[in-house]
């Protein structure tokens, strides 16, 4: 892919290689916090890192930023590496785990102590808190502030050593406690949590909070660009002060901010997410319904459909909520091209042929990609006089546009013959159990010539069709901003999933692969579930609707 990004982080890059800044190095970082699965704000990250390295002839770190211990677990980081490299994301060599630097970050805060530049602080969390100030208010200067270094330094061994309690004290950056940016007001950089860590276990007690720990991680790395979201855009400064008083690094990363996704009808907070699994709101990570990297893989989006979308909503300064039809345009658009097409009646009626030869089975050869005979392909499909068509499709008492079936009307049966709806069938109670209609034997096929009808409408034969398992997801909430609610869960959407009863697809599905994508005829794309389809018997789920609501 050689197309050249055109962003804002992209010309920074242009210019900074024009500069023979950085040797001519690009390097950027991919730096998840290993505490819950991707989702697609993060999907956003890994293309903007990873496809500015490439394009830059750069290339692009994989780092878990796992230095808090209370919430990490190792079954996310291998979920984390199969949804970058399910991106393109290629790391190479470059897997990282911030928690590999604990020993050189240490020596480093031992250095900035030694140095007159950090201190130990006996403060409890609450005093500290109030000693800061606010943006109207400077904060105050701690009674500890000025302790000797050979204070500080023997205070902070016997934290590392284990000596204190968590909270017991912490190790502060020695600022100004009146800067205007309230983050440079003496920031924490070590605070004690006896806690066991995912990978270092018992081996340290003390933990780099992430304002310190992050520009260091860039650093030791080599990182050139270190993009991060708008959030971080006050803490660049503090970013700037651990580098510029633990340095000289060559070379010397710098921080950039672009806006963070926040996309209509979803949430995109971890813990969010989390709660939604942990109550089984979903059926887990993977849930199709999850704006997850693992769910709208599973929902049968592709990695071509999301880059799409990051291309089409590209890289903006400041905040926004991006509109959800953007995405389900880039899906339907990516799928129009890769997914054949099939017949499936998610809802049956039943339809009866009147004038067909009794026992007669035609085996109709139908394309795969109809109207574009240039791709080729072709499967049969039997048709007989007893077939299957959607309810919706029948009408007893039409509305004055109605181009489908109604008692009288004639439509095409999709790459068949026309048919003409002479009654409806009634059960017991009045209601219409299946319909009597008759067909034009001369009217097969939809090429130049063919007969005219106002409608076209899918179907499969009734006997040989085969059940079908199928899941129709729509979005998960019923709103465009859940989080601007007082609950979130309240704004769940009740139908955001629901299986299709009675549904049967034409018996060529039969042996569709796990993982296979059709278009099912005037419904929508369809993937095969890779977890619960079984040999012989695919589960399909609903990727998207056919219908855009919103257009390029
Ligand atoms: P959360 O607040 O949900 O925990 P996070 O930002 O803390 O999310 P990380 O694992 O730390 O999650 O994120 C890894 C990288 O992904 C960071 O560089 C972050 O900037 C980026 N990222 C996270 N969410 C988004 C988003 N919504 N849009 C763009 N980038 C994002
Ligand atoms: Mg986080
Ligand atoms: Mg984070």
């Amino acid at each position: 892919d050689a197309r050249k990004p055109q962003n804002f982080i992209a010309d920074i890059i242009e210019a900074d290689l024009r500069a023979g800044r950085n040797g001519g190095q690009v390097v950027t970082r991919f730096p998840p916090e290993p505490n819950g699965f991707l989702h697609i704000g993060h999907a956003k990250s890994i293309l903007l890192n990873f496809g500015l390295a490439k394009a830059y002839g750069g290339r692009t770190h994989l780092r878990f930023d796992d230095t808090n211990p209370v919430t990490e677990e190792t079954e996310y980081v291998e979920a984390i590496e199969n949804d970058v490299r399910w991106l393109g994301g290629d790391w190479g060599s470059h897997l990282y785990y911030a928690s590999d630097y604990f020993e050189r970050m240490y020596e480093c805060a031992e250095r900035l102590v030694r140095e007159g530049q950090a201190y130990v602080d006996s403060q409890t969390q609450e005093q500290i808190r109030e000693a800061r100030g606010s943006f109207e208010r400077p904060g105050v200067n701690s009674p500890f502030r000025d302790r000797t270094v050979a204070e500080n330094l023997d205070l902070f061994r016997r934290m590392r050593a284990g000596e204190f309690p968590d909270g017991a004290c912490v190790l502060r950056g020695k600022i100004d406690m009146s800067h205007r940016n309230v983050l440079m007001r003496d920031p924490l950089l070590y605070r004690i949590r006896h806690a066991s860590h995912h990978r270092t276990a018992d081996r340290w007690c003390i933990y780099p909070m992430y304002d310190y720990a992050h520009p260091l991680e860039d650093a030791f790395e080599g990182v050139t660009h270190s993009i991060c979201t708008l959030e971080f855009e006050s803490n660049r400064e503090l970013y700037d002060w651990v580098l510029d008083a633990l340095g000289p690094w060559d070379p010397r990363p710098r921080q950039y901010e672009f806006a963070r996704l926040a996309l209509g009808y979803t949430v995109m907070s971890k813990r969010k997410l989390l709660q939604l699994v942990q109550e089984k709101r979903v059926s887990g990570w993977d849930d199709p319904r999850m704006p997850t990297v693992a769910g709208m893989r599973r929902r049968g989006v592709t990695p071509e459909a999301l880059r799409d979308f990051a291309d089409l909503i590209g890289v903006a300064k400041n905040n926004s909520l991006v509109d959800i039809g953007k995405l389900e345009f880039a899906i339907r658009g990516d799928l129009e091209g890769r997914s054949p097409r099939a017949l499936a009646v998610l809802a049956p009626l039943p339809v009866t042929i009147a004038n067909w030869p009794a026992g007669k089975v035609e085996e109709l050869d139908l394309p795969w990609w109809p109207g574009e005979p240039a791709r080729g392909g072709s499967r049969k499909v039997p048709f007989s006089g007893q077939l299957l068509v959607e309810r919706d499709d029948f009408a007893l008492e039409p509305p004055a546009d109605w181009k489908r079936l109604a008692p009288g009307r004639e439509v095409r049966l999709a790459g068949a013959y026309v048919i003409r709806c002479e009654e409806a069938v009634r059960g017991p109670g009045g209601e219409v159990v299946g319909l009597r209609c008759t067909y034009d034997p001369a009217s097969r096929g939809e090429g130049a010539g063919a007969r005219k009808v106002s409608g076209t409408v899918h179907w499969v034969d009734a006997a040989r069709s085969i059940p079908a398992e199928v899941r129709l997801y729509d979005r998960l909430f019923a709103v465009e901003q859940p989080d601007a609610e007082p609950s979130f869960l309240d704004t769940l959407n009740p139908d955001s999933l629901q299986v299709a009863k009675g549904a049967r697809t034409e018996p060529a599905l039969r042996d569709a692969a796990p993982s296979a994508r059709y278009q099912f005829l005037r419904q929508g794309y369809f993937f095969a579930d890779p977890v619960d389809s079984r040999p012989g018997a695919p589960a399909w789920n609903r990727t998207i609707t056919l219908k855009d609501t919103w257009t390029a």
